[in-house]
């Protein structure tokens, strides 16, 4: 029988299933799986620091993108701006409340909820403050993740947008730009920072004194 503490000191290699035991690491070091080479945990305080202000900023891009607009549609003369925030309301109040339901979850509050998640996160750690609430967000966070998908949101966008051109005129607004740039700061902070490298730096600030 391999008791908790025991297994809290291995961990698996995403890409090869190869178990590693967990060895302590100095600041800037990273633990990589010996068969295959995937970066398996990290320690660096800088790089907690730099997804606190990656994920601030990508807070900004996140409110931009909702409350902005997507694209500019002019169709028969007429010109519509569509902004998520509207798209939801609209759907709600023509009776899809259940595809408003959806859209306003998956696109709209998971990922606010994760981002202030990481925020909170990063700050904690960094400042090494709130151990416990630190503990709990971690655990929440890996509940939320699964329904984080702002990169399908972005290419279902794209394909929506081709599938336009040639019936209407479309100009591309702010909101789409700020999606791209808020997409592609959320993909590098979840590379950077998977779970593991998360809990692995959790324990080196709150736990290793
Ligand atoms: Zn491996």
């Amino acid at each position: 029988m391999i008791t908790d503490r025991e297994l809290d000191k291995l961990i698996i290699c995403k890409k090869c299933h190869k178990i590693h035991e967990v060895e302590q690491l100095e600041h800037g070091e990273i633990a990589t799986c010996s068969y295959c080479g995937t970066t398996l945990y990290s320690c660096d305080k800088d790089s907690i620091k730099k997804a606190f202000a990656l994920s601030l900023a990508s807070m900004i891009f996140l409110i931009l993108t909702n409350f902005f607009p997507l694209v500019q549609i002019d169709f028969l003369g007429s010109e519509q701006y569509v902004t998520i925030f509207k798209t939801m309301v609209t759907l709600s109040s023509e009776g899809f409340w259940f595809v408003a339901l959806m859209v306003s979850v998956l696109i709209f509050i998971s990922p606010i909820v994760i981002v202030m998640i990481h925020i909170m996160l990063f700050g904690l750690i960094y400042f090494k403050r709130e151990k416990e609430l630190a503990r709990k967000l971690l655990i929440f966070l890996g509940y939320i993740l699964p329904w984080h998908m702002s990169d399908i949101f972005l290419i279902s966008i794209l394909v929506a947008l081709v599938k336009l051109i040639g019936f209407v005129q479309i100009n591309i607004g702010i909101a789409f730009f700020s999606l791209v740039a808020f997409v592609i700061i959320d993909l590098y902070i979840t590379r950077v920072m998977p779970m593991h490298t998360l809990w692995f730096n959790y324990q080196k600030v709150f736990e290793d004194e």
